[in-house]
């Protein structure tokens, strides 16, 4: 308020009204008025100063502030500690920190420049920081002699800390777009402009920086088969209330590397006519999601080892393709394949090669089909292949022949060579079955047909496999019980001494006295008491029954023939029969000479450690190996070192054409020779007539057995067998 009296005092002054100097001043009407309209100015002057926000301030020619009227208190500085002092002066922050800032302002009042929206930072009377601008303009007199400076100052806190808030959200969002990879988009329709967050550069490899590019650009990304759906996406939304759009796509990279994106959007903006004029939305990569799913897709669908469809993804097809028939009116085959006997090869080469040979069939059976069939892999070594659209059904037994035949041919596993056949079952849609269930079903009894003709064939469904199968399914059945029901049998078939003629040892061979069926033979029940992991408990059994038999011979002083007991891989897999079996001898005090144990040549090439130590154990205890039906298997002649085989049983295959075919009789010559010099004894298998024996005595067989000499038979039978084939011989084990 002095300031402004001062001021006013000052006009007066210049007015010609006399000098103010402090002193009171008469003045006349004309100063009277005069004086009553400049304090009605100054009034207004004062109240709008005071009602206005800014202030008003003049500085001296040497930039001192001489006046500063207004909002003072808001300044935060005293009126006193304001007047006389320049700008720099005060304690200015951002001045301090940046003395750049004021020599530049120090620039412009020197040049007597006007200056708009200088602004500042104070620190309040309550320590508070504030945020001034300050606009001026230089006065000059009536000579153009620079005067001073006027000009307005504001509090711009507010609008500051409202830029700064707004600063640091805008720094959040662009941290959380790049922690969410996500990319925004604003899309101009009319311009065909699309502007994105720099987010897409690095979505794009970065490969170039890409922030401005037309909705065309964008577009032609997608690989062509993802572009329809992609247009839709954009042209639905844009209809009138049509909702925001998500779609998953792919887009290829300048370097080329295809990624999957989420594109999502929505119109924000449209025209009285309701045209979309704007949609804005956001694209975020989602490749690794893709992959993580995709991955999880194909092992819930396919075979890890082979690669093929696995049992759900096979099923999934056959119903589809059923369903596709159906409407078409077409055939469709059914092709179950199982792989013969590949549980020995399991057993025998180990799992890791058991594994190369599946992955090898797998691709052998691929390659005979067309690539609309289907082939997968329900487990283990079973396959199958669903042919649709058939036209010939003659055409499906090609194919199986062209399979067997592809199967049969060596399969070369690292240093092994191994050979499998396989049992092709056929079943087509819609003659043999109604859907896939019963399809799946008929195919498999097919296949099942196709084992019992002897494998390495395939089979056409029909009816009466139907009842084999339910025949079958009751065979198991029964078999569960026949062991607590008295039905099993151990038969006996002597082994002869051809030097001297005498039983010297015996085969145990087990029967099954079927209740309505009467004798059952153990090639159709063993592999069906393997399958119902049975096997272990019956073979226990067998060996039980057939120690106590020889234990009895022994001592009622008979001839004391040794006991050869079958024992198939499955069961030296399972359990610890080799501890338990010595251990029976032992409490029964039957010599463990007494017994013999017939192994396949399956068993010996199998990789694990754990079968050779079972075998140690057996001979061990004393108990002597055969290996039998040698010739028929792998016939890797290291093994029978290794193992310490004490007889070699020459497989009823060559004794029986040994008399027709030299071939046969050559075999059965060098398996004779070699096993000798190896110091192995030999049995002959199968000897049917007088001819084959002399053949064999002839080529220094040690043992024959056949039914040249007598057929397998019940232990009675046996005794007396003993007693007239060897009279008076009490040769001891
Ligand atoms: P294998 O061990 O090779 O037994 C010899 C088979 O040849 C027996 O068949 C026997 O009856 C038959 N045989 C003997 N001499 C002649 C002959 O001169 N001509 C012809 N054509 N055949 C002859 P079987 O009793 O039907 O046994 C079949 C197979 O079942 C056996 O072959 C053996 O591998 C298995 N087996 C038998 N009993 C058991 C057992 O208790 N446990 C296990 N794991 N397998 C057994
Ligand atoms: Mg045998
Ligand atoms: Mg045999």
């Amino acid at each position: 308020m002095r300031h402004l009296a001062k001021k006013l005092f000052d006009i007066v002054a210049r007015a010609g009204l006399g000098k103010v100097q402090g002193r009171k001043y008469p003045l006349g009407y004309k100063g009277r008025r005069l004086k009553n309209a400049l304090e009605e100015c100054e009034d207004r002057f004062l109240s709008l100063a005071q009602l206005s926000s800014d202030w008003i301030w003049e500085q001296d020619r040497n930039f001192r502030f001489v006046f500063h009227e207004g909002s003072i208190d808001r300044t935060g500085i005293e009126h006193d500690n304001v007047i006389g002092k320049t700008r720099w002066e005060l304690p200015i922050r951002n001045f301090e920190a940046d003395p750049g800032l004021w020599a530049a302002h120090r620039a412009q009042l020197e040049a007597h420049q006007a200056f708009n929206d200088l602004e500042y930072q104070i620190e309040d009377a309550e320590g508070a920081t504030r945020w001034y601008s300050a606009s001026g303009f230089p006065l000059f007199d009536g000579q153009g002699n620079f005067k001073g400076y006027r000009g307005i100052g504001k509090d711009i806190s507010a609008r500051k800390r409202a830029e700064e808030a707004l600063k640091e959200s805008e720094k959040r969002l662009k941290l959380a777009l790049e922690a969410s990879r996500l990319t925004l988009w604003d899309y101009n329709i009319d311009s065909g402009i699309v502007y994105l967050s720099e987010t897409w550069s690095e979505l794009l490899d970065g490969a170039k920086k890409v922030t401005i590019t037309t909705f065309d650009a964008l577009i032609a990304l997608a690989p062509e088969e993802d572009r329809p759906g992609v247009i839709r996406a954009f042209t639905t939304t844009r209809q009138e209330s049509a909702p925001a759009y998500s779609i998953e796509h792919r887009i290829v990279t300048p370097a080329g590397k295809a990624i999957w994106i989420i594109n999502e959007g929505q119109v924000i903006e449209r025209d009285a006519a309701g045209h979309a004029r704007r949609m804005i939305g956001t694209i975020r990569d989602i490749t690794e999601k893709k992959q993580s799913e995709e991955l999880i897709w194909k092992q819930a669908n396919f075979d890890v080892l082979t690669g093929l469809p696995n049992r759900r993804l096979f099923h999934d097809r056959l119903d589809q393709e059923i369903k596709k028939m159906q409407r078409a009116g077409q055939l469709l085959a059914l092709l179950f394949i199982d792989l013969d006997r590949f549980k020995d090869i399991n057993d025998t080469l180990g799992h890791s090669t058991g594994d190369l040979l599946l992955i090898e069939a797998a691709r052998r059976i691929g390659e005979c089909v067309r690539a609309s069939d289907t082939v997968a892999r329900l487990g283990g070594d079973e396959f199958t292949v669903i042919m649709p659209t058939l036209a010939d059904v003659k055409r499906v037994g090609e194919l199986a022949q062209t399979m067997l035949k592809a199967l049969a041919a060596p399969f070369l596993l690292g240093s092994e060579t191994a050979y499998v056949s396989a049992s092709i079952g056929i079943a087509i849609f819609p003659d043999d079955a109604e859907g896939a269930e019963s399809l799946i079903k008929h195919a498999d009894q097919a296949m099942y047909a196709a084992k019992e003709q002897g494998r390495n064939c395939f089979s056409y469904f029909s009816a009466s496999m139907q009842v084999v199968a339910q025949e079958r399914m009751q065979l198991g059945k029964d078999l569960r019980v026949a062991l607590a029901g008295n039905q099993l049998m151990v038969y006996y078939q002597p082994i002869v001494y051809l030097k001297t003629g005498k039983i010297v040892k015996a085969e145990a061979l087990l029967r099954w006295r079927h209740p309505t069926r009467g004798m059952v033979g153990p090639a159709e029940f063993i592999p069906l008491a393997e399958e119902l992991n049975l096997i272990g408990e019956i073979g226990d059994w067998v060996f039980k029954e057939s120690a106590r038999k020889v234990k009895e011979w022994c001592s009622l002083e008979r001839d004391c023939v040794q006991v050869s007991v079958n024992k198939s891989p499955r069961q030296f897999h399972a359990g610890k029969t080799q501890e338990s079996w010595v251990d029976y001898m032992q409490e029964i005090d039957l010599p463990a000479s007494c017994i013999n144990i017939e192994i396949t040549e399956g068993l010996l090439l199998d990789d694990h450690p754990e079968i050779a130590g079972k075998l140690i154990k057996f001979r061990d205890g004393g108990v002597q190996i055969s290996l039998d039906d040698f010739g028929t298997g792998y016939s890797a002649m290291s093994y029978l070192k290794k193992f310490h085989i004490d007889y070699l049983k020459i497989d009823r295959s060559f004794v029986r054409d040994m008399s027709s075919d030299p071939g046969d009789l050559a075999i059965v010559e060098a398996i004779i020779v070699m096993a000798h010099k190896l110091g192995l004894k030999v049995v002959a298998e199968g000897v049917e007539t007088i001819g084959q024996l002399d053949l064999l005595s002839a080529a220094g067989c040690d043992y024959g057995q056949g039914y040249f000499f007598a057929e397998p038979m019940p232990p009675e039978a046996f005794d007396t067998l003993l007693d007239n084939w060897n009279p008076g011989n009490k040769s001891g084990c």
